[in-house]
């Protein structure tokens, strides 16, 4: 997520002075659109906590989890994708819950990786970053609604891979 873009790589988060060129915060409230869970093909990482986690959301066992909603990349587990006119939809996009909403149908038990959504060090690395992943996915959340303070931003910076 945007799957397609996911990279596992750490970035440099700070801006060329030493400090982060968001300290003043930033403004983020999901319209889930569900944009950033579709795309290009990608992956949605997970650890194998994340997955006992979601597995026990499912009321499955690890494996039969796997075995239904995830594949083995060469760097590691992510969910599967469903190609749709949206493109390559996670498997847990739910676009029929809610009408003209996209959301999560595992959200309480959603991976590192979606909780941190948009505060990736790649997308926080030079606010061209930022701009192209808010342009890209297009995530219509991003410089939008609520202010998102510094110490969140890093706390959730901090949490990715
Ligand atoms: S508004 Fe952004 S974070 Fe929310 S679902 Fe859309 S793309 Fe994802
Ligand atoms: S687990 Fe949920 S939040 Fe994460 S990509 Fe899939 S649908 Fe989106």
């Amino acid at each position: 997520m945007a799957v397609g873009a996911v990279s596992k790589e750490r970035s440099d988060v700070r801006g060329t002075d030493g400090g982060e060129w968001y300290r003043d915060g930033l403004r983020f409230s999901c319209t889930q659109c569900g944009n950033c869970c579709t795309g290009p093909p990608g992956a949605v990482w997970f650890t194998e906590k994340e997955g006992a986690q979601m597995a026990a959301a499912m009321g499955l066992g690890t494996r039969a989890f796997k075995a239904q909603y995830a594949r083995k990349l060469r760097d590691g587990w992510s969910l599967k994708e469903h190609l749709t006119e949206a493109g390559y939809d996670c498997v847990f996009l739910d676009r029929e819950s809610q009408p003209g909403k996209a959301i999560c149908g595992l959200y309480d038990a959603r991976p590192r990786q979606c909780r941190t959504w948009p505060f990736w060090p790649e997308n926080l690395r030079r606010p061209e970053d930022w701009e192209r992943a808010r342009r890209t996915t297009p995530c219509p959340g991003m410089d939008q609604g609520s202010l998102v303070p510094i110490d969140e931003i890093r706390i959730q910076r901090d949490q990715t891979h």
